[in-house]
């Protein structure tokens, strides 16, 4: 009897030993990985959808890591939110983009929208990122801060959201009728853009209740002038249905998928001429 159960917790010791090493050992490689140029930014064109044109685009990170190679940002952003390893990950994309943008449109129009999770909000950190990297870059493109949320719902500073908007920068919600992303935020952060999730776009045309539900957003934000934006469109169907009812802006695969931010000026020039 004793020794079984003496196994038996040895057993279990080692799996959770197991499990924090791995863990440990993955948020070790992210920081690895951001000074071994392991990370990569891509990015994905928005169309705009009355004229067909592109005029934005959204920056996702990307890595591979040495050991284990492709590994999905779903899986490596949670961590690195927990980790607190976020901020400097959305440093190294804004300093990327900011070395990319001589060879970006130069144009108001165009709009280059960033992922920041609620954590880099506090204490100011991301107003001071964005001092200190996008604004002495003197930028012609307007950036979008796309606030996305996973973790529980945070409580986000209302002076943080004015002094981004002072400085000109205009906050999307992410993923909005999804997971926490609720109604309250309408009020706390008076948002410019909605970002309708992919969900509510698959919806269209096989699920009424999701279908329902992009419906009312798209009713929500005209009543409330917020500017919206599709993502995951993938058939002309669904393009089709967003531009009928005034989506603003759409992206997916349909368009483009995510690209080496490098590659952008040629695809841009395939897309101009078509
Ligand atoms: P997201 O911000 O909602 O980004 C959209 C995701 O949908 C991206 O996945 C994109 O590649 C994918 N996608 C685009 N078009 C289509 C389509 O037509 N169909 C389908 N099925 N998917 C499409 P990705 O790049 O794997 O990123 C996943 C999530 O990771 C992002 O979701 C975002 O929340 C997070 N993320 C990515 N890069 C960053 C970053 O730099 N910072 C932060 N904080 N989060 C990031
Ligand atoms: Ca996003
Ligand atoms: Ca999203
Ligand atoms: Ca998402």
């Amino acid at each position: 009897q004793l020794p079984l159960a003496l196994m038996l917790s040895l057993l279990m010791g080692y799996i959770v030993w197991l499990a924090t090493a791995n863990r440990m050992s993955l948020s070790w490689q992210i920081s690895y990985g951001i000074t071994a140029n392991e990370f990569m930014v891509y990015c994905q064109p928005l169309i705009n959808a009355k004229s067909g044109e592109c005029d934005g685009m959204e920056l996702l990170l990307r890595w591979h890591n040495q050991r284990q190679g492709w590994i999905a940002p779903d899986v490596f952003i949670p961590l690195a939110e927990r980790q607190n390893l976020i901020a400097p990950l959305t440093r190294f994309v804004l300093t990327k983009v900011v070395a990319e943008l001589p060879n970006l449109p130069q144009c108001p129009s165009f709009h280059i929208a960033i992922n920041v999770a609620a954590s880099h909000f506090r204490d100011r950190a991301i107003v001071e990122d964005l001092q200190n990297i996008w604004w002495p870059a003197n930028p012609m493109p307007k950036l979008v801060v796309e606030l996305t949320e996973r973790d529980a719902l945070p409580i986000i500073d209302q002076s943080v959201v004015s002094q981004l908007h002072e400085i000109g920068v205009r906050l999307a919600i992410d993923d909005f009728g999804t997971g926490h992303s609720s109604l309250a935020y309408l009020k706390d952060l008076q948002p410019d853009v909605l970002k309708i999730d992919k969900i509510f776009t698959a919806a269209i045309g096989t699920d009424a209740i999701n279908a329902t539900v992009t419906d009312m957003v798209i009713s929500l934000a005209q009543r409330l002038n917020i500017s919206l934006v599709a993502e995951g469109v993938e058939t002309a169907e669904q393009a089709h249905y967003l531009r009928e009812r005034g989506v603003d802006h759409l992206q997916g695969y349909f368009y483009a998928r995510p690209m080496p931010i490098e590659d952008f000026p040629q695809w841009l020039e395939q897309h101009q001429a078509q």
